[in-house]
């Protein structure tokens, strides 16, 4: 194209018409670009059962999805890995926002992994909607074990319910299993409220405490202390040895106020540092004490097969929890019930009795 400065009255200058600038997105790119193909169930489960990783992170994304299509598939594989699960020791890791549970989760999950096995570290966090997962930036986090070929780390699944973020959960530990992860961590923060539901799906609880009064109070006062299997104190290093060692003592003395463990299992007081590796060993060997020891007396199983009928009744309460919720009649009358309620012109119950009472008139219409 002839540019305007070549014209007579710019002499001496000339411009040359240059190269075309291509367009900065490739018209081929879409073409081009690798569509995954969709799984069916059955090509799920065996790339899960032959320790296929992508696979198993696809299997796990489709549990944690929302549409129905995605939870009838994600069901079907679940189902199917079923019986290829339950061998593994399941380690639930708790403890305040600070308390060191990720670097601790690294030095734990590098000293598991130098004997063996696979490691696969889950985490629920019933605040991660907000914070958008709770094993915020795993890759920095957990920087020893996300290099690590044997170890899997997958952040708390973010939609829903505490209820519904453990059950994802739940079901992503027997995924793992059938993939073949013989060790699984289960992290929580210790805010007190994911505790319970971590409590419910593993075979040692280990909660992780720092030294300082009020942090100690706190676990005390939010009734975690009983669900503890062991309680250990980080940062017992430099300056802080003997501060970790005066809290180990006070918790010690605490434990004794509290009614026996039904595992018949004294929990254990422990300090080490997670950071400078110390004692690291001695948190193991705790840890695997404790297994071998309710596997010998028949709690292991006998806690397991309670998990087992904790999660039935919870699956039922939170499916017709959601059920009820999600019908499009029920919304709009819970909005005039609660003007009622507020008003003072109907109580609480006789307001929950007519919403029910309409429900299942509804469902038997149906
Ligand atoms: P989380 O919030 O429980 O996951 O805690 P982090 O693992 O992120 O640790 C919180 C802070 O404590 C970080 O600055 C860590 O470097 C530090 N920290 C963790 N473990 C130790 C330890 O064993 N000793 C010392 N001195 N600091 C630690």
């Amino acid at each position: 194209m002839d540019h305007p400065e070549n014209s007579e009255e710019y002499k001496g200058i000339k411009v040359s018409s240059g190269v075309v600038q291509p367009d900065s997105v490739n018209p081929y790119f879409r073409k081009h670009r690798q569509r995954k193909p969709k799984l069916s169930a059955s090509e799920f489960v065996e790339g899960i059962l032959k320790g296929d990783i992508t696979i198993l992170s696809r299997a796990v994304t489709l549990i944690e999805s929302l549409r129905p299509e995605h939870q009838t598939i994600a069901r079907e594989v679940i189902e199917k890995c079923l019986p290829y699960s339950g061998n593994s020791v399941r380690i639930g890791i708790s403890g305040v926002p600070g308390a060191g549970k990720s670097t601790s989760i690294d030095t734990f999950g590098m000293h598991v992994l130098k004997e063996g096995g696979k490691l696969a570290v889950l985490a629920i966090d019933p605040s991660s909607e907000r914070t958008k997962g709770s094993i915020l930036g795993d890759k920095t986090r957990m920087e020893r074990l996300t290099a690590h070929p044997n170890a899997f780390i997958r952040p708390s699944p973010s939609a829903g319910s505490l209820g519904g973020v453990a059950r994802k959960t739940r079901e992503t530990i027997i995924l793992c299993e059938a993939a073949g992860f013989d060790k699984i961590f289960v992290e929580t923060v210790g805010v007190g409220q994911g505790e319970t539901a971590v409590h419910s799906m593993v075979d040692f609880f280990l909660f992780i405490q720092l030294t300082g009064m009020g942090d100690e109070l706190q676990g005390i006062k939010r009734g975690i202390m009983e669900m503890a299997d062991g309680i250990v104190i980080n940062k017992a290093d430099g300056d802080n040895k003997q501060n970790a060692e005066i809290a180990a003592n006070l918790f010690r003395n605490v434990l004794h106020l509290f009614p026996a463990p039904k595992s018949g299992w004294t929990p254990q007081v422990l300090t080490y540092s997670g950071f400078y590796g110390y004692r690291i060993k001695e948190v193991f060997n705790m840890i695997w004490s404790y297994i071998d020891f309710v596997k010998e007396n028949g709690f292991f199983e006998h806690r397991r097969n309670e998990q087992a009928k904790y999660w039935m009744y919870e699956s039922i309460n939170e499916s017709l929890k959601n059920d009820f919720y999600n019908h499009p009649e029920i919304a709009e009358r819970l909005v005039d019930a609660e003007k009622r309620v507020l008003s003072g012109k109907q109580t609480s119950f006789e307001a929950a009795q007519d919403l029910l009472d309409f429900y299942q008139s509804e469902k038997r219409r149906f």
